[in-house]
């Protein structure tokens, strides 16, 4: 009998000839994020087991696990061999001595010698004769033992599952270039590519000083807390203090920040394009904030030509965003009040409904706006993200 963790994954099996493609990178992400821990990783049709560990470390294997996504659900429970005896030796190991319970059995092999209804009453009536204080109770349990038997020789039994994070293997969708500002929403965002299976590249601007040394150090320290989620990648910091200097210039006060975001994402579709990158990513919430109105939305959206961009945010109400910064362990870093580069020559009022003519009319008296946006192209500073 050894202790395992069984793990069951999400849409996955919903996929029919590419199954393969997307359980192949499940494989990797889980070997991946399990670095470092002595463990042996078994991979059979529709069920992976992690086995072979101490079991001290049981908790940070399951505490890791939950934050892949592709995985459904996971349960530590035993492994033993197909007969009653060992598979009640191990459910004797894990059943509570009081309260109600029911025994759950399945088997994939139907050449053993019982059937799942016998083998779930002979294990439970085992467990009553061990424990008096146990009732049964079919529908409404306290506790239920599961068994599951895969073949003569094996046996999974566990008792509760843990939820994880669900979604598709991240690196399954392709590549995304996600906007990361020090707020709440965008770490949000990011969450939620990462979750639907894109292996993303992060982009931050920065207007140093107007914007602090704190405020990129901010953004790090986000960029760290997703990496349980994101894996490995790359924050790209765009030195951006002279492109708003320059808007600043010659912007209308209050096209400020719609000329500012249409600059940002002008930028963005060529990082994206450095980084092979096939969509782009904010953390944009329809009327939020004045640059997130119809308008605001369609003005700065009008520069990106070639890529999609994908605001999973679009619908939610602001406390909903925050439950979920707060879930992904974010929240408490996004509130440091340290400045963003939209606060930076923050007009009194903002326009809500800016015109693309007005915008346009407004860049082009910034004689040089497009060296300006390819020097800060060209000077990005790249910082890998590796834990
Ligand atoms: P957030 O909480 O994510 O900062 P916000 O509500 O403050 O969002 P805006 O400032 O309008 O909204 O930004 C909208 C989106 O634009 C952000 O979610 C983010 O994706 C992107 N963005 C804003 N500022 C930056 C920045 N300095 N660097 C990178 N992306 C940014
Ligand atoms: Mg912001």
């Amino acid at each position: 009998m050894d202790r395992v963790i069984i793990l069951r994954y999400s849409e996955i099996h919903l996929k029919g000839k590419n199954r393969a493609f997307f359980e192949n990178i499940l494989k990797r992400n889980i070997i991946e994020k399990l670095k470092g821990i002595n463990c042996r990783t078994e991979f059979y049709y529709g069920r992976y087991i992690v086995s072979d560990y101490d079991a001290e470390s049981e908790r940070e294997i399951v505490s890791r696990l939950k934050t892949v996504f592709g995985l459904y659900s996971l349960s530590a429970g035993l492994r033993t061999g197909a007969d009653t005896d060992g598979i009640a030796e191990a459910a004797a190991s894990i059943c509570k001595s009081k309260g109600s319970f029911r025994v759950t059995a399945s088997r994939a092999d139907k050449t053993l010698p019982y059937t799942s209804v016998q083998l779930a009453t002979e294990i439970g009536g085992r467990m009553l004769e061990l424990h008096p204080g146990l009732t049964v109770d079919l529908h409404t349990p306290d506790f239920t033992i599961f068994i599951d038997v895969r073949d003569h020789a094996t046996a999974y039994v566990y008792g509760e599952s843990v939820l994880c994070a669900g979604g598709m293997p991240v690196g399954s969708a392709g590549k995304g270039l996600s906007l990361l500002s020090g707020g709440i929403d965008s770490p949000v965002s990011t969450y939620m590519m990462a979750k639907r299976g894109l292996k993303l590249t992060e982009l931050h601007f920065w207007s140093y000083p107007y914007t602090s040394l704190e405020a990129k150090e901010k953004v790090i320290e986000l960029a760290r807390i997703l990496h349980k989620f994101t894996g490995d990648t790359q924050l790209v910091i765009i030195p951006f203090t002279k492109v708003q200097e320059a808007i600043h210039k010659y912007a209308e006060p209050n096209y400020m920040i719609t000329l500012v975001r249409r600059a940002m994402m002008r930028i963005a579709e060529r990082i994206a394009e450095k980084f092979g990158c096939g969509c782009i990513i904010n953390g944009e919430d329809l009327g939020q904030v004045a640059s997130q109105t119809l308008e605001s939305i369609t003005v700065t959206n009008s520069v990106i030509k070639r890529l999609p961009v994908f605001r999973p945010l679009i619908g939610f109400d602001k406390s909903e965003i925050v439950e979920r910064s707060k879930a992904i362990g974010t929240y408490e870093t996004s509130i440091k009040p340290y400045e963003d580069c939209c606060t930076v020559f923050l007009p009194e009022s903002p326009a809500t409904k800016p015109t693309l003519r007005r915008s346009e009319l407004s860049e082009s008296k910034i004689s040089d706006y497009e060296e300006l946006i390819s020097e800060a192209v060209d000077n990005a500073e790249i910082i890998p993200v590796t834990e």
